[in-house]
């Protein structure tokens, strides 16, 4: 491979959130020389990766999905222990809902075949088991399972870039890449960037977020992935005073998934005191680059309702004290998109995208599974055939479950 000077890398990551940053983690450390552009600054606001809390949970519906987190939680203690400070707060994982829910049901099945440990509480047990802190009505369970974990994104995003950079990656931000071709000269991959400069590299991993279908429509016309960029209302609700130790980590609060409509989700009290997290999975249809910012206010009464009923009064439940706005990437089935471009780019580009408000959890999973694809021309390990474009051109809705969506999407309105 050529100099730095003359531009040239071995591979070139397009986005530097915790995908791209993983990416550019994975494959510095393999010695390849590799270049990160970001379109705007590092650990700006405006993606999917940033902010104070994310979950690591093993169980999932979909029965591809737990061997991918375990292998993650491995990558995730490598690089903490290589960085030498902690990103990711282990808890234990709490999901409810109704007995009957297909969704609740898969994850039981999916935890069998994966071998994943867990216990089924009824409404009483769940009760002595958290001390009343929540509660749950008759006729729903509560499924307890460990190796669950928060972790703070921005702060993790910010040490893959810097064991990135310890492995000699060059990243460079407000860098938006316009333009991908096909280098018919020595067969690499040439990218430019609003800014006019130009990069050439033997292999190109495109991890845009939100911005994904935007610019693989961008450098090939006519290729359209079904990735929708979905807004969405972090919310955080007051805990009354006297309860405040009881929501946290250290008292043994675990973090939570509602199952039902809508899908609701927390996690325990961490980044601001005194508040816990808990807000519904789901949003409005959006452009990245024209977004409202505005909180879900339709959503408020029917979660205030829920955190009112769960919580039994601990909580202020008249309304969230605080709001984030946040984006999601969907396709039609939430499952992910990790494949080649193809085209006249064949495996030379890899694309991962798509990952439906579940994703950060396996950023490193995925470094690794697209740095293989990149230089391997395949990934073992993991069940590629869920994640691979074609599945659209079979069905527009991807793949087929038989039980429901877990995110909710409501069209854009004022609200
Ligand atoms: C509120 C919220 C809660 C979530 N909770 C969880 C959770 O509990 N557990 C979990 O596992 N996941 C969760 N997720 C999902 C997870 O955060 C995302 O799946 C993950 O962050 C996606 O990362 P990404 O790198 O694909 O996208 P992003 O973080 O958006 O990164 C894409 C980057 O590409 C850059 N880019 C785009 N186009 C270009 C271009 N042309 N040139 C250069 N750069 C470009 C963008 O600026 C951006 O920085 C949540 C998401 C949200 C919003």
């Amino acid at each position: 491979m050529g100099s730095r000077e003359e531009q040239w890398f071995d591979v070139i990551v397009v986005g530097g959130g915790i995908m791209g940053s993983c990416t550019a983690y994975e494959t510095s450390k393999r010695g390849y020389s590799t270049l990160l552009l970001e379109q705007f600054d590092l650990l700006h606001t405006r993606g999917s990766s940033h902010g104070e809390s994310r979950t690591l949970r093993i169980t999932y519906p979909e029965h591809y999905y737990p061997s991918m987190v375990l292998e993650s939680s491995r990558l995730w203690d490598q690089a903490q222990a290589e960085i030498g400070y902690r990103v990711l707060y282990p808890t234990t994982q709490l999901d409810i809902g109704p007995y009957d829910d297909l969704s609740l049901q898969a994850v039981l099945s999916s935890c069998l075949s994966n071998s994943v440990g867990y216990r089924v509480l009824d409404p009483l047990q769940l009760e002595q088991e958290f001390s009343g802190r929540l509660v749950i009505p008759e006729g729903w369970i509560g499924v307890v399972s460990e190796g669950a974990a928060v972790i703070k994104p921005t702060k993790a995003v910010a040490m893959f870039q810097a064991l990135a950079l310890r492995h000699g990656a060059l990243l460079r931000d407000n860098m938006q890449v316009t333009t991908m071709t096909k280098d018919g000269h020595d067969g690499g991959i040439s990218v430019s960037t609003a800014t006019g400069e130009k990069f050439r590299g033997k292999k190109c991993v495109v991890t845009a977020g939100p911005w994904m279908k935007k610019l693989v429509e961008a450098v090939t016309p006519g290729h359209q992935i079904p990735i929708q960029p979905l807004e969405t209302t972090i919310c955080y609700w007051r805990i009354k005073q006297e309860h405040e130790n009881d929501y946290t980590i250290k008292g043994g609060f675990p973090s939570f998934a509602g199952y039902g409509n809508p899908y609701i989700y927390g996690t325990p009290s961490l980044e601001y005191p005194g508040l816990i997290k808990i807000a519904v999975h789901g949003g409005r249809p959006c452009d990245p680059d024209r977004r409202t910012w505005a909180s879900r206010s339709d959503l408020m009464e029917l979660l205030s309702k829920w955190v009112a009923d769960r919580f039994r009064g601990r909580l202020e439940d008249d309304g969230p004290v605080s709001t984030q706005s946040c984006i999601y990437s969907m396709t039609p089935d939430e499952d992910y998109v990790i494949d080649f471009l193809g085209g006249e780019f064949g495996k030379d580009v890899v694309v991962a995208g798509g990952f439906s408000g579940h994703g950060f959890k396996m950023g490193p999973a995925i470094g690794r599974i697209v740095a293989d694809m990149a230089f391997d021309g395949d990934a073992q390990g993991v069940e590629l055939e869920y994640f691979k474009l074609a599945r659209f051109e079979k069905n527009p809705k991807g793949n087929v479950k038989d039980f429901s969506e877990q995110v909710g999407i409501k069209e854009a309105d004022s609200t």
